[in-house]
Formats: structure tokens, sequence, C-alpha cells
């Protein structure tokens, strides 16, 4: 089974930006860049092909190109990685998925839930997209030929504390290990690679 990685956003247009921590400052794209790497290479170990590619690979910044970046891969299953912002007292993890999905809904549901157990905050579970064009990376789910997901492990953009635990399982190399196992099991038990 082929894997695309993907960082949130690009260089140009960050997305978030980390509000606390050793990260502090940092865009959701640079702190996915910071440990995507990593995590390629703990689920290589397991035995997929992992491609790392991003929007600007495609020619945009936008969510149109991270279909065109994660079809220009090749791969079966896409991950882009962002971060999450609201108000300082919203948390948890949540993973978006196209809405007509089922197996999507499991792998959503499966991910967030052992994510949000790894990170120590909430679950929020699987969120459906694609109910209406201005939805969040409508256009990623909607032009993506593979199944593509958006993981939001926390809301490290509006709340201290979850920003404080992500930056430190980064810094320390455990988040990168960590989710490369978690993705490799969903990834076994959802669509039997
Ligand atoms: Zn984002």
């Amino acid at each position: 089974m082929k894997l695309a990685l993907l960082p949130g956003h690009a260089r140009e247009k960050e997305g978030a930006t980390c509000c606390a921590g050793c990260y502090a400052g940092f865009g959701e794209w640079a702190l996915a860049r910071a440990y995507l790497p990593s995590l390629a290479e703990s689920l290589r170990e397991r035995g997929l092909s992992v491609q790392l590619t991003q929007r600007a690979d495609a020619g945009g910044t936008s969510p149109r190109y991270s279909a065109r970046a994660a079809n220009a891969t090749g791969a079966d299953i896409a991950l882009e990685w962002h971060f999450n912002s609201a108000a300082p007292a919203t948390q948890g993890c949540e993973v978006l998925y196209w809405h007509k999905s089922a197996t999507g809904k499991r792998f959503a549901s499966l991910l967030s839930e052992r994510l949000a157990d790894l990170l120590g905050v909430p679950n929020r579970g699987a969120k459906p997209i694609g109910a209406a064009p201005d939805e969040r990376g409508y256009s990623a789910f909607r032009e993506s030929r593979m199944p593509f997901f958006m993981v939001e492990p926390c809301f490290a953009g509006s709340n201290p504390r979850e920003a404080e635990l992500f930056g430190n399982l980064i810094k320390s190399g455990c988040f990168a290990r960590a989710a490369g196992n978690i993705v490799a099991d969903a990834l076994g038990i959802v669509y039997g690679y």
C-alpha cells in the first residue's frame, strides 16, 4: 500500500500559528514539516510505501492543490496534517473524511480515537466533509482520486496546554514514532493492507 503524506497549507500561507510551547510561532505547514520525514520513516518500517508531497508541488496553496499533489503520487491513501484553532477553551483531536465513505469514516474514527489517546486530549472523532462546497478543505476531498483525510491532532493554534503537549511529543520524536504505528495499525484494520 502506498501512502501520500502532506503538510497542511503552504509556505506562503501557513494556516494557523502554534500558540505556545517549543514550537510557538510555527504555522501549520512548518510544524507538519518538522515531523513528517520521521513519520514517513516510521511508516516505512511498518512496510508501507510513503511519498511526501505538498500543495506547492502541484503549483498552488489552496486545498484543490492538495488533491492534485496527492493524485500525482499515485498513492492509495492520502493524509494531510494540520492543527486546529478556535476559542482557547476548545480542545481535542479530530479527523476529517469525505462524507460519502463509510470506510473512510471508520478509518477517521479509529485514527482520531488513538491520536487523542496518544496526545492525552479529548476525542472529537470523525468529521464528515462534503455536504457543502464551503466546508473546510472541500476540494481536497472532492478532487482526490484516493481516500483523503485531514488530521487535526489538537488545537495547538489556540489552546496553550494542547500546544505544549503536542510540541513536546514532536520534539522528543515520540509523535512521529507513535503516530506511525497508529496510522499503520488503522490502515491494517480498516483497509487490510
Ligand atoms: Zn489547517
